[in-house]
């Protein structure tokens, strides 16, 4: 008999199992990879059902299947079992992820006697960099980054010993013929070839800055005591950086570690996960918020790293030019500030940024989706094949086939064009590697944005190779992505955001829409208040304070945030500004207002910082909001908030967590109110939560609070991103719905 079977099957030591399997059975024949799936041909009537038994018994760790299909009868002419050179095939698949060092090779890692001691590439199959060095599929080493180095005759017996580890471990390698490290000073010269780890250790233990280059990036690395020079040197004054620390035992000192994090701090994708803060220690590296980015090693160098290092956490941060991706070239890393680097010569096939998660409850949501989890798969239930390009900010891409909706990673704010460089890079890879080209594409999906980069990105490929062009409203893929992660087919979607483009040309942002694949009503939303000078309100955060103040005719309160000067421009300007309904700039004004942040100078800024005091604050002010009608739609008014707001006086740090926390519960109960009515009358038995904002855990507390007291079911995220590293994906179902549903209405 002949068997396809498809899902992760490459580069974990499928075909090895296979073959383990097999041999115990006694049965003649062969596995191969075929594309992406692998094939297996058994001569003779075999009994099938016991041999698929006993594979999915043995299973590998990090193998899944998705599906086993009998294409053929028996095969002749194999006297033996074998596992065969991969042919090309189908490629239905994408290869498996970056996948943190294993147990056992922790051990042998740090065994004096085995010929991987200290050995920062050692890995298996079970472990090691996969997508980050992989080229084209099928997975074998010939189409990664590792063919640049030949095996040794040593690791040439483990790849070719069945009953080895090692076998058939496409990136295998040890230290006479794997990549190895070196250490160079700012000049480039070579400080260190023989102990280059050691000599870095010791350098950062002192107080140095260094860059060190890992599977799918690089890092920033220096003791906490460096924050500030770091700030400085790269101009982030308040942004926060990731540590990462020895063990769990390490982090226990600094933050509260729940189960469910432990969980996901030490699952064999290792992201970061951002903890509730415990010590004032991590003050400086994140300024004010009530968490802090933490992860454990992943690789062979982060272990052998503290095995020198004195300190038991660092800072370690994407190491990048400022909104620029990070830097995966040596000759980049060495243009980049810091007094050593400590770079390898393995190529990096694909840029991959450390993943980032915060958990609620046991669900998780990701910020950044990228290594240990991409490419992401998601099934579908449309056939089409549909490239999707996400919107502005922390874009990815998606790509649909056959089923499955395969992601990119996390490629970042295509504000700059080195993005939408990557953008064009990883897409072409993606589907390179789903077997696909541009000109194989059904249709594409982007936001509707006239002036997002995606967009013209799309146009200009749907141009070239004369493919359909959807434009999918912004919070409609915020919903659609939730719809996807929870698997309903409609929602009462809290589409709460920074800002999207809406249907009317204003920029939407605290939404309730009724959501299906094939169409949305938007039944609620946030009051429109004025941006003034437009995308400048963003950043000067002040602006968006004194609006709402003079608008709510306290101009007292409204003065204190502007000189004389301004206020009069910024009185004119308030008059043309363009108009938002978004929730994010009302937490913006609000922190703001309260003196918590007073200018953003990341994404998110003044919200994250907010957080902390909504994490801490109490329901004891009284706040009214009103609600008006605009035709079909009920707005929640924003206004009369900030008139009561400037009612109170706000002097202690208690006194702002309790203001803060009334403030915006009250705004959360009234888009809930108008949700709940909105489920009463269409049957939606479901209200969900999806944006940016929804990244807020104490906001996320609040609406499913008030959601239960209703009697309704809520929906978070849990694989796919909230913010907008899930548009793409939202995207994407809803342009293959749509065109699903027109092919079924011509036929
Ligand atoms: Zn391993
Ligand atoms: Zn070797
Ligand atoms: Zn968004």
């Amino acid at each position: 008999m002949k068997i396809l079977i498809s899902g992760t099957v490459q580069g974990v030591g499928f075909r090895p199992t296979v073959y383990r399997v097999a041999k115990s059975q006694g049965l003649k024949g062969y596995v191969l990879n075929k594309g992406s799936n692998v094939e297996i041909g058994i001569v003779g009537d075999a009994a099938e059902d016991e041999f698929l038994d006993a594979l999915q018994k043995k299973l590998p760790p990090l193998a899944v299947i998705d599906n086993i299909e009998v294409v053929g009868d028996s095969i002749e002419g194999y006297d033996d079992f074998r596992i065969i050179t991969s042919s090309e095939g189908k490629k239905t698949s994408v290869t498996p992820v970056d996948t943190a060092i294993c147990a056992e090779c922790v051990r042998e890692l740090f065994d004096e006697g085995n010929r991987r001691y200290l050995y920062p590439f050692i890995n298996c199959t079970s472990c090691g960099a996969r997508f980050s060095v992989i080229e084209n599929v099928p997975y074998d080493r010939i189409s990664t980054s590792m063919h640049d180095f030949e095996m040794c005759e040593a690791c040439h017996v483990e790849y070719k010993d069945p009953m080895d580890r090692r076998f058939h471990a496409q990136t295998t390698s040890c230290p006479r013929c794997g990549p190895k490290y070196t250490l160079y000073d700012k000049e480039g010269t070579v400080i260190d070839d023989k102990d280059p780890i050691a000599t870095f250790a010791r350098l950062i233990d002192e107080g140095a800055l260094g860059i060190a280059k890992s599977w799918g990036g690089m890092h920033l690395i220096g003791t906490f005591d460096q924050a500030a020079r770091i700030r400085e040197l790269y101009g982030r004054p308040s942004k926060p950086f990731a540590v990462m620390c020895r063990d769990l035992d390490a982090i226990a000192q600094y933050a509260e570690v729940t189960e469910a994090e432990e969980q996901v701090l030490t699952s064999t994708q290792r992201p970061i996960v951002l903890l509730t803060k415990k010590s004032d220690e991590l003050s400086a590296i994140s300024p004010v918020l009530s968490t802090v980015g933490v992860y454990v090693p992943y690789s062979g160098l982060h272990y052998v790293l503290f095995y020198y290092l004195h300190a038991d956490g660092v800072i370690m941060t994407s190491a990048n030019r400022s909104g620029e991706p990070m830097t995966v070239l040596n000759e980049e890393a060495l243009n980049l500030k810091a007094d050593y680097f400590l770079l390898h010569n393995r190529r990096i096939v694909n840029r991959l940024d450390d993943s980032v998660v915060r958990c609620y409850h046991d669900q998780k949501f990701f910020l950044r989706k990228s290594r240990g989890f991409t490419p992401t798969t998601v099934k579908i239930t449309y056939t089409e094949r549909i490239l999707s390009l996400g919107a502005m900010e922390n874009v990815s891409s998606s790509i649909s086939k056959a089923g499955t909706v395969y992601t990119s990673q996390y490629i970042g704010s295509t504000f700059h064009y080195p993005t939408v460089q990557f953008l064009a890079a990883g897409t072409e890879h993606m589907l390179k590697l789903l077997g696909l080209s541009a000109a194989d594409v059904d249709a594409i999906g982007v936001d509707l944005h006239p002036r997002y980069p995606t967009q013209r990105y799309g146009k200009s490929l749907a141009e070239e190779h004369q493919i359909d062009l959807v434009e999918v409203q912004h919070h409609w893929a915020h919903a659609a992505s939730l719809m996807l992660d929870t698997g309903v087919d409609e929602v009462v979607a809290l589409a709460v955001d920074g800002t999207g483009y809406g249907t009317d040309r204003k920029a939407w942002g605290g939404e309730i829409l009724c959501s299906r694949y094939d169409s949305f009503d938007r039944v609620g939303s946030l009051e429109d208040i004025p941006l003034i000078g437009g995308e400048m309100a963003i950043k000067d955060i002040r602006r968006l304070a004194f609006a709402f103040l003079a608008l709510a005719g306290r101009d007292a309160e409204a003065a204190r945030f502007a000189t004389e000067k301004e206020a009069a421009i910024m009185a004119k300007l308030m008059k043309q500004a363009p108009k938002t309904s978004s929730f994010g700039r009302v937490l913006d004004a609000l922190s703001c207002y309260l003196g918590i942040c007073q200018r953003m100078t990341y994404d998110g800024e003044p919200a994250m910082k907010l957080e902390r005091y909504l994490a801490q604050g109490k329901p004891a002010y009284e706040f009214e909001t009103a609600v008006e009608r605009h035709n079909d739609r009920k707005v929640v008014r924003t206004l009369p908030l900030f008139e009561q707001l400037a009612g109170y006086r706000i002097q202690t740090e208690r006194e702002k967590a309790d203001v803060a926390y009334s403030f915006v519960n009250t705004l959360v109960t009234g888009l809930v109110e108008i949700a709940a009515e909105a489920c009463d009358k269409t049957g939606i038995p479901a209200i969900g939560i999806t944006g940016g904002v929804s990244y807020d855990v104490p906001i996320v507390r609040m609406a499913e609070t008030r959601v239960n007291e209703k009697g309704l079911t809520f929906l978070t995220h849990d694989k796919i991103p909230n913010g907008d590293g899930g548009i793409s994906i939202g995207q994407n179902a809803i342009v293959g719905h749509l065109r699903n549903g027109d092919k079924g209405k011509d036929t």
